[in-house]
């Protein structure tokens, strides 16, 4: 009699864990779709009642986003520039002798670019660059 009731029993718990392994996958999908619903429910609540920090939330990442691409534009530009930049100054210098980019310089707290003599009344720019008189006749009879 206990030993019927004890290989009913036995048998009867394999089975119920044979079902069980054989349909948890199911529960716990059942239970995602549950959970994954209960917190897409909370986040349109939650949306529907605070939509004003919603949005401003978006607006404030899109702002930060627009700001570092206007950086990344920014730099690209400045990078182009340096690019140019020595490209432009060699063309100005070929055309060097009696060139209208010479002017005088006022100023006297500046240094000669080639020397680093500091510059009194008697300097000169080129391409944003001072030089001395001397220097600046030195590179004239060398060009
Ligand atoms: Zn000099």
């Amino acid at each position: 009699m206990s030993d019927d009731n004890d290989s009913g029993g036995i048998i009867g718990t394999i089975i119920s864990v044979l079902i069980l392994a054989a349909i948890w996958p199911y529960l716990l999908a059942l239970l995602g779709i549950y959970i994954a619903n209960m917190v897409v429910l909370a986040m349109l609540t939650w949306i529907a009642e605070n939509w004003i920090l919603t949005i401003s939330f978006i607006a404030g990442i899109l702002a930060m986003y627009c700001i570092f691409k206007y950086k990344l534009i920014s730099k690209a530009w400045k990078y182009v520039f340096a690019k140019a930049q020595p490209n432009a100054i060699e063309v100005r210098l070929d055309g060097l002798p009696g060139s209208t980019e010479r002017k005088f310089i006022p100023s006297t707290n500046l240094y000669c670019y080639w020397c680093t003599k500091k510059l009194g009344i008697r300097a000169w720019e080129m391409n944003g660059k001072y030089f001395c008189r001397d220097c600046y006749e030195n590179k004239l009879g060398s060009n």
